[in-house]
């Protein structure tokens, strides 16, 4: 599989195999970029970043490192593919209920909220309270795996093909998220399918990424959207539902309006170990893993890949906190107690 004269190879190019193949490349590194060239989670993804998240209304884990990191690497991609791959778009949070409502009001002044407040905005029909929100935008997934791996290609640095594990050679670093996580290769896993809708409508807002409802609608053009998102753990397949549809369409209804079009329907397997903090390292079996970028992939995955190839490359270790070994021996001790 690994080519004799190739030193590294990346097993899987969703989001963080193709970010781990520009770190290396940046580096000046061998490489040989393989992908099954179906499924993952990448293929599914909306690409939406969003800085403030959740029912409880918090940033997402150290968002703000993460971000400008993960910008100043989109643009230099565009840069070198010629494809515009980031569009920032201000988010629109809305709460359905006083209670909801109250909840965020209260911490739109905390220190690590604040920054991303642009400010309370008259809510749309149906809606008790809608904030305003920085920092946010969709990363084109579709566009930047595509150029990536022409561009790897131009190079001979990229193929096609399945990798079984251990067969990367020595230097194998595996980016196979959920499919790698449900083999068992790294332990108990909390991975959670979701499912997407694409849907087209006319007159909605196509402005602003909103949120509310438990859910997502994010802008992609000409009047196109991106809905989500359902979470299931028990069915852990790549497999679109009528239920997830249901629940998804139900979703659109509230976040954008009654009348839409299904142009498209997509299930995959957010990678999760622990919430969504993604872990890279060194694998117990032998090579390299960056894995469990949870349903945040495009705010992460530039940056877990810029620590991995540093540690591969300078051998500088990163923080502990994102470090598989470490990871490995806390959930050990936990179990053990
Ligand atoms: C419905 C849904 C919506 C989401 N929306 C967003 C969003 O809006 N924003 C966001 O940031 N994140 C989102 N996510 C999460 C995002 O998809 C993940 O965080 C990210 O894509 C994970 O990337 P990855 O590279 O680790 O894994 P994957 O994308 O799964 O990539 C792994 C790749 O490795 C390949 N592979 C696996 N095993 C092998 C092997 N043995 N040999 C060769 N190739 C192999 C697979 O085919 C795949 O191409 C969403 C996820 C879902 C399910």
């Amino acid at each position: 599989m690994s080519d004799s004269e190739t030193n590294w190879t990346i097993v899987g190019q969703g989001l963080a195999g193709t970010c781990l193949a520009w770190a290396l490349w940046e580096r000046g590194e061998d490489f040989l970029l393989m992908d099954r060239g179906a499924g993952g989670s990448s293929r599914v993804a909306a690409g939406m970043v969003n800085p403030i998240t959740g029912k409880n209304f918090e940033p997402s884990w150290r968002i703000a490192e993460f971000l400008p990191e993960a910008l100043a690497f989109y643009q230099a991609v565009e840069r070198r593919i010629e494809r515009q791959l980031w569009h920032p778009f201000p988010v629109l949070r809305l709460a359905g209920s006083d209670k909801e409502w109250r909840k965020i009001v209260a911490k739109l002044d905390a220190p690590e909220v604040a920054p991303w407040v642009v400010g309370e905005v008259e809510p749309p029909a149906g809606w008790v309270g809608a904030v305003e929100l920085r920092g946010g935008g969709r990363l084109d997934t579709r566009a930047f795996m595509e150029g990536s791996r022409e561009f790897f290609e131009g190079l001979g640095r990229f193929r096609q093909g399945d990798v079984p594990a251990g067969e990367g050679g020595p230097h194998e670093i595996r980016c196979e998220g959920a499919a790698g996580l449900m083999a068992g290769r790294y332990g108990p896993h909390r991975c959670a399918k979701g499912e997407i809708l694409t849907v087209r409508a006319a007159g909605w807002d196509e402005g602003h990424i909103r949120i509310g409802a438990g859910g997502w609608l994010v802008p992609q053009g000409g009047g196109v959207f991106k809905v989500g998102s359902t979470y299931e753990w028990n069915e852990l397949d790549e497999l679109p539902t009528a239920k997830g549809r249901l629940r998804v369409e139900e979703i659109a209804g509230r976040l954008g309006g009654e009348a839409f079009e299904v142009i498209g329907h997509k299930a995959g397997v957010r990678p999760i170990l622990r919430r969504s903090q993604p872990l890279i390292g060194p694998m117990e079996g032998g090579g390299w893993m960056i894995n469990a970028l949870g349903s945040k992939g495009s705010l992460y995955a530039p940056g877990m890949a810029a620590r991995l190839a540093s540690w591969l490359v300078e051998g500088r270790e990163p923080e502990p906190e994102v470090d598989f070994r470490v990871f490995l021996e806390q959930s050990r001790g936990d179990e053990s107690q």
